[in-house]
C-alpha cells in the first residue's frame, strides 16, 4: 500500500545533532552577520572556519552569480572552464610533486580519499592519526578521529586504525611498522583545542614515513590558507604525499580536494572513486575566485601580524582565569582554567561569535580580512566575558 500524496504531511525538523546556538542568521557581510531581528554579529568562528574571506566577498559572489546563471552542475566525465580555472588557481599555489587532484564535496570526504589512495598506493591497511584529531565523520574519516563521543555510538570502526598522542614522535616509533600504509596528521589540531606541535614535529613524522614506506597525508582543511602562510606544512619545509583541503578553498560553497602525487595517483585504478556533484562548475567557480584573492602573499602577512597581535593583546589583558593563548596565524585560542560554554555565550550576548575547542578552550578562526579594530574589539568582548564568568 503506497500514501497518498495528496493528503500525507509531516512537520519535519532535523534531527537534534547540534547544540543549537539560539539564533537565526539571515545575512552576511564582511566579518560582519546579521540575525532576524537586525542584530549585528561581529563574526570570529567563520562557519568553522568556511569563510575565510568574510561573508559575500564581492569577487566571490560575482563568480558564483555569473556561474548559477550559465552552468551549475556537469559531472567529472566533462570538462568545464570553471573546473579548469580552479585547477590552474589551486596549481599556483601547490609545490611540485603534488600535481594529481581528486574532488569531493566535504572535508571528510576528502580525508575519505586520502585514505583510500593510500590503502590502494601502498597495499596496506594500516592508518596512524593522533590523540584529538578530528578528520570529520564519514566511517573512514571517522575512525581516524580521536573523539569518543562521535566514534562510540557507531563502532565497529574501520579496523587498521590506531592512535598516539600528537607532537610525540617517540610514541609514533612505537606503532610504525610495514603494515602502516599512512599516518595522517593536522599540521596544527583544530577542533581539538588548536595544538601548536614543536619544531621538527612535521620533519620527523616524513623522515618515520620515509624510512617504513608509509605516506604522509596532511589535513590541512582548518589549517589551510590561514595560519600565515598557504598550507601550515610549508614552515617546516617538508612535503606531503597526500594533502587534504576543503573549508576555506571555497569561501562558503561544500568543496574538499585530495591533492597527491604522481606516484601514488598512478596506482589508483581508474573509476575506483567519485562523487556525484564533486568539482560541479559552481563550487569550481567559487573556488577559483577564492584562490585567485588568497594568491596575494599581503594577505598572509597580514594573517601572521593580525595573529600576533591578537595574542599580544589577549595576554596583556593579565586575566587571570586564561591558562594559555596560542595558535598561528588566524588559527586562534584561548584556554582557559575553566569550562568556556558560559563565556561563549556571554559574548555571543554581547554580539560577538567563538567557537569552543574542547571543553576549556575558546577558538578563533576569523576572516583573512578582518581589520585590527575589529579583531581589538573581539578582545574586548572577550575580557569582559571572561571577568563576568569569574
Ligand atoms: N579535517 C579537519 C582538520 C577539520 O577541521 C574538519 C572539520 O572541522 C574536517 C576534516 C571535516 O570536514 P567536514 O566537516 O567538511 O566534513
Amino acid at each position: 500500500m503506497g500514501h497518498d500524496l495528496t493528503t500525507t504531511h509531516v512537520r519535519l525538523s532535523p534531527i537534534p545533532l547540534h547544540a543549537g546556538r539560539g539564533l537565526r542568521l539571515v545575512r552576511g557581510e564582511g566579518s560582519y552577520l546579521w540575525d532576524d531581528r537586525d542584530r549585528r554579529y561581529l563574526d570570529l568562528m567563520t562557519n568553522y572556519g568556511v569563510n575565510l574571506l568574510g561573508h559575500s566577498h564581492p569577487e566571490v559572489t560575482a563568480a558564483i552569480t555569473n556561474q548559477a546563471a550559465r552552468l551549475t552542475n556537469a559531472h567529472q566525465s566533462f570538462d568545464t572552464p570553471a573546473r579548469d580555472e580552479f585547477l590552474q588557481a589551486l596549481g599556483a599555489l601547490l609545490p611540485p610533486p603534488l600535481t594529481r587532484i581528486s574532488f569531493g564535496n566535504s572535508g571528510a570526504e576528502a580525508v575519505e580519499a586520502a585514505m583510500k589512495y593510500a590503502r590502494v598506493a601502498t597495499g596496506r591497511t594500516g592508518i596512524v592519526a593522533t590523540h584529538r584529531a578530528y578528520h570529520g565523520r564519514t566511517f573512514g574519516a571517522l575512525a581516524a578521529t580521536a573523539d569518543a563521543k562521535y566514534r562510540d555510538p557507531f563502532a565497529p570502526m574501520l579496523e587498521g586504525v590506531r592512535h598516539v598522542p600528537f607532537d610525540d614522535l617517540d610514541a609514533l616509533d612505537k606503532v610504525l611498522d610495514d603494515s602502516v600504509g599512512a599516518v595522517i596528521i593536522e599540521p596544527i589540531q583544530g577542533e581539538g583545542g588548536v595544538r601548536v606541535p614543536a619544531d621538527g614535529y612535521l620533519k620527523g613524522i616524513r623522515e618515520r614515513c620515509d624510512a617504513y614506506g608509509s605516506l604522509l597525508i596532511c589535513d590541512e582543511i582548518q589549517t589551510g590558507f590561514r595560519t600565515g602562510a598557504v598550507f601550515a606544512f610549508s614552515r617546516e619545509d617538508i612535503m606531503p604525499d597526500i594533502l587534504c583541503l576543503s573549508k576555506s578553498i571555497a569561501n562558503g560553497l561544500p568543496l574538499g580536494v585530495t591533492v597527491t602525487t604522481e606516484a601514488v595517483s598512478d596506482r589508483v585504478p581508474k573509476g575506483s572513486h567519485g562523487s556525484t556533484f564533486a568539482g560541479n562548475p559552481l563550487v569550481c567557480a567559487a573556488g577559483a575566485a577564492t584562490l585567485r584573492v588568497l594568491t596575494d602573499e599581503g594577505l598572509h602577512r597580514r594573517a601572521q601580524h593580525a595573529g600576533d597581535r591578537f595574542q599580544e593583546r589577549v595576554r596583556g589583558l593579565g586575566l587571570t582565569q586564561v591558562r594559555e593563548v596560542r595558535g598561528r596565524g588566524l588559527m586562534l585560542a584561548v584556554e582557559l582554567k575553566k569550562p568556556v560554554t558560559p563565556v561563549i555565550k556571554a559574548m555571543q550576548e554581547r554580539g560577538v561569535l567563538a567557537l569552543p575547542g574542547g571543553g576549556t578552550v575558546i577558538r578563533f578562526l576569523p576572516s583573512i580580512l578582518i581589520d585590527d579594530a575589529q579583531l581589538d574589539e573581539g578582545v574586548e568582548v572577550l575580557a569582559d566575558a571572561v571577568r563576568q564568568a569569574g
